[in-house]
């Protein structure tokens, strides 16, 4: 299919920064534009699950989060667990003190994406596909606009270009922005380096407080943790891959993979989660009858991957490449998936990018010297965000390492130990639980 030659913005990827640029631009008055991506509808995959309070608040402003509130689940709260009992619960209600949107809400990636483009293509856009953008030159004629030009050898001229093409942004690349963890390299001390994430079903079908929906559960064990969030029935048409109709619960396992247990299958086989499960998760869903009286197995292995869980952020999120060059979501910034943070940043960032870039359209149609303090300030704005982000995910990574290996043998304590006992101690008092949920609702940091 044919690209049109030119337009003011061109929007390269549509995951979940994406399509929400595209969904803010509309909502902003901007229909002048194009959303272009890679892959084929249905190709993308289950990855991020939670959708938090403020996030939610933020597609409420742009008039996008209705189909997502009637799909998704409407999440209560977050739990840590040891391997057999609960540490700590953060409630998400009474974050109705400070929100009409007191929940996280938890979908599959691919329903989120696919609930953000219907409610984009009822506004009359439609994401343009499979066109992958390969290159970008400045414009010969006009020093304000880019050439870029796609695998099919067609090429559009664009005075904005939004990059929400993920962690290996070509349009960052060729932009020439650096792109590295901000304390630089922490891999080696970094212990917790891969994570693997799967979808799957159970035989029997675990029972019990923590399969019930609308919880996240985190199990933390010596030097990792695990998390468990069931989803029901609710999205089994859209996991389906190869139109097997599966008829069982689904859950959603992640598991943070310690350095030396080496690296973890590209796409982790049944044998591999079970093994992950029997030794970091829930006792209540192991298969070993030394651990549970009722044991449980893997049934079917309905998506899985693995990914790593270092932390990067773009030199600039803007920059002047001919057109305006914006950058959101994971093209801009990446770190672990702890506390759930990444997709959400991503979202938000397109929402209030959309608002910049609208302005300054509106600025240049009354200047076209107009200069690119607005667009500066959004960037500005974002990298700040990005960085607080990164520091809490890290911190959160650093404290799911802990292991219960005493510090001395005349300090018979270990890390692991006195975080869990914290957490059991200030899990008792209200306020400490809806501090934790707001730090983790974003609330605090739109
Ligand atoms: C394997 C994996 C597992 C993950 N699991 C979790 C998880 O369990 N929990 C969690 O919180 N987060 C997880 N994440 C992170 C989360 O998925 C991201 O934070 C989120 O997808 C960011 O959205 P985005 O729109 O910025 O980027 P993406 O979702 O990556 O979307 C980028 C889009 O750009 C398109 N694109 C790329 N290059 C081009 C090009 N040259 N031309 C045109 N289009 C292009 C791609 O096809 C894609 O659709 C995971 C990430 C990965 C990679």
């Amino acid at each position: 299919m044919s690209l049109p030659k030119n337009t003011t913005v061109l929007i390269v990827g549509a995951g979940p920064a994406g399509l929400t640029a595209a969904l803010s631009l509309v909502h902003h008055g901007c229909h002048d534009f194009v959303i272009v991506d890679a892959i084929v509808e249905g190709q993308n995959s289950s990855r991020a699950i939670t959708i938090h309070s403020a996030t939610v608040e933020a597609l409420a402003s742009i008039d996008a989060v209705d189909g997502l509130l009637s799909r998704a689940i409407k999440g209560k709260s977050i739990r840590i667990t040891s391997r057999s009992s609960q540490i700590f619960e953060a409630k998400f209600d009474p974050l109705k003190k400070h929100s009409v949107h007191p929940y996280a809400l938890f979908a599959p990636q691919n329903v989120t994406e696919l609930v953000l483009g219907q409610k984009l293509q009822s506004l009359g856009v439609q994401v343009q596909r499979p066109h992958r953008v390969v290159g970008m030159k400045q414009n010969d004629k006009d020093p304000r606009i880019t050439d870029v030009s796609f695998e099919d050898g067609q090429v559009v001229k664009a005075r904005y270009i939004i990059g929400a093409d993920g962690a290996r942004s070509i349009i960052r690349t060729i932009a020439g922005i650096g792109f590295s963890d901000p304390e630089g390299p922490d891999l080696v001390d970094n212990v917790l380096a891969q994570m693997v994430a799967a979808d799957v079903t159970f035989e029997p079908e675990p029972v019990g407080p923590l399969f019930s929906e609308g919880h996240l559960n985190g199990t933390v064990s010596s030097g990792s943790f695990f998390l468990l969030t069931p989803f029901g029935n609710h999205f089994n048409a859209e996991l389906t891959r190869d139109g097997k109709p599966i008829t069982k619960s689904i859950f959603r396992v992640g598991c943070a993979i310690p350095v030396k247990n080496g690296e973890p299958p590209r796409a982790p086989p049944k044998e591999y989660l079970q093994d992950l499960i029997n030794t970091y998760g829930p006792s209540s869903i192991t298969s070993d009858p030394s651990l549970n009286p009722t044991p449980v197995k893997i049934d079917q292995v309905v998506w899985s991957t693995r990914f790593r869980t270092h932390s990067a952020i773009a030199d600039r999120t803007f920059t002047r490449f001919g057109a305006a060059i914006l950058l959101v979501g994971d093209a801009a910034h990446i770190h672990s998936p702890a506390g759930g943070q990444g997709m959400n940043l991503a979202i938000r960032d397109a929402i209030f990018l959309a608002d910049a870039v609208t302005k300054h359209i509106q600025a240049s149609a009354e200047n076209p010297d107009v200069d690119d303090t607005i667009l500066q300030e959004f960037a500005d704005t974002r990298h700040a965000r990005a960085m607080e982000i990164i520091g809490f995910s890290k911190t959160l990574l650093k404290l799911a390492s802990l292991t219960y290996e005493a510090y001395a043998w005349w300090m018979p304590f270990s890390g692991a130990f006195i975080r869990d006992l914290m957490l059991r101690m200030l899990g008792r008092f209200d306020f400490v639980q809806s501090r934790v949920a707001w730090g983790l609702s974003g609330l605090g940091r739109r």
